[in-house]
């Protein structure tokens, strides 16, 4: 079995893997500026591709692989499937915006034709070639999915595991480590490694507490959000204290595709409920949500484009208003540059922010010590190689695996080839 890795090497954003040359596992985008794209995107002609969630890190690129003559069959679950389309023509949008089109709204179309839905546990043997491959329930967002890929001729079996949850949410079940099959080979996220996730409760405490701090100082509380996943979460969480947010982007069409798939969630009325209540801004309505104490639930999660930079832009020298980032920030993206400069990039200007930011860890990830007793469960029943993808750190996570287990345990680059026999 020959694996490339196209994206998604010491870096979080633009996942792709190419197995034996025709069978791709997710085809993503790095949300910076400019977006990155997987390594051979020109080039990539797959027979088939597993998509392992929504994200657009992992799902972004799909669309542009339906522009051939023999586009290839895509598999994912039908969640998954109705995002791709909603954040693709989200995509299209924001790049004839920017002059960045990668794809147009035939290639969604086709991508939807060529779209076979998977349900969690359904074994589906890949036409014209001896891959069959299961879906694991991952645990991250709503339709997330690990993957179990089995190469009949050479009897190897892969275990690759997307952005993986072993803790519930408010908005998803976990993943079940329990039930993964075992593999020869391992491909783990590796976000959180080496770092530890807060006590959620605690951590929900003191985000209330600070928003409650700024509505009574008079202040607005920007709550910057991914459209999938983390703005129905949050809003779940503000609703559980009683606070009523206004949300603003694409978060209400995502709650609304969320709506016909209740099974993918914990608690479906849960979430309606807390939306029910919520309250939903057009463009037309900011200048007024502003010129009251809120908190304001809004896209991009990493302030990458969006409502979002509206409101940074207004807020930015009110001492009494924050911004509160609920996660993790990829490198290169603006909501990194505001952590680490003070400043965000908006319209091709620099805007710089005095009023108050705080980060929150509201992570849709494994943490390390859970990364950790994955890679060891793995280990313990028969995994001979380990590959680390999706982080920061995949070099000291494969040591750490190296050392702890004596399996093979590599932190691969982007570009890089590897047979497996
Ligand atoms: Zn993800």
């Amino acid at each position: 079995m020959k694996l490339k890795f196209l994206g998604g090497c010491n870096e979080v954003g633009r996942s792709a893997l190419l197995v034996d040359d025709k069978l791709l596992i997710d085809y993503g985008m790095r949300p910076s500026d400019p977006p990155g794209v997987p390594l051979g995107v020109e080039s990539t002609a797959p027979e088939s591709v597993i998509v392992s969630h929504a994200h657009l890190d992992h799902s972004g690129m799909v669309p542009s692989l339906m522009n051939s003559g023999k586009p290839p069959r895509v598999y994912m679950t039908s969640v998954t499937r109705d995002l791709t389309m909603l954040l693709g023509r989200d995509t299209i949008r924001v790049g004839k915006e920017e002059g960045m089109v990668f794809f147009d709204e035939e290639d969604i179309r086709r991508m939807n034709d060529c779209t076979h839905p998977v349900a969690y546990g359904e074994r589906i043997i890949l036409n014209s070639s001896d891959y069959e491959f299961e879906l694991y329930n991952a645990g991250h967002i709503p339709g997330s999915a690990s993957v179990y890929l089995r190469k009949e001729s050479e009897d190897i079996r892969l275990f690759y595991t997307g952005d993986i949850k072993m803790d519930v949410t408010r908005l998803m079940e976990s993943a079940s480590p329990a039930d993964f099959p075992p593999s020869d080979v391992l491909l783990i996220e590796s976000t959180y490694y080496d770092r530890e996730h807060r006590n959620r409760a605690e951590m929900e405490r003191e985000f209330i507490d600070s928003i409650r701090e700024t509505l009574d100082s008079g202040g607005n509380a920007i709550v910057p959000c991914f459209a999938v996943g983390r703005t129905q979460e949050m809003v779940m969480v503000l609703h559980s204290y009683g606070l009523t947010p206004y949300v603003d982007g694409m978060g209400l069409s995502v709650f609304n595709l969320f709506k016909n798939y209740p099974s993918f969630l914990k608690d479906a009325g849960a979430m309606n409920d807390a939306f029910d209540s919520a309250r939903f801004v057009n463009s037309k309505r900011r200048k007024q949500v502003l010129s009251e104490p809120s908190v304001i639930v809004t896209t991009a999660g990493m302030l990458n484009g969006g409502p979002v930079l509206y409101y940074l832009k207004k807020i930015r020298e009110d001492p009494k208003s924050k911004v509160l980032l609920t996660g993790y920030q990829i490198a290169g993206t603006n909501g990194r540059r505001l952590i680490e400069e003070g400043c965000v990039e908006a319209n091709g200007e620099i805007v710089k922010v005095s009023a108050g930011v705080e980060q929150y860890d509201f992570s849709a990830h494994a943490g390390d010590s859970e990364l950790k007793r994955l890679v060891s469960r793995f280990c313990k029943r028969g995994t001979e190689v380990v590959f680390m993808v999706h982080g920061e750190r995949t070099g000291d996570f494969a040591m750490w695996t190296r050392a702890n287990f004596g399996c093979e345990a590599i932190a691969p680059s982007n570009g890089e080839e590897f047979i497996i026999e």
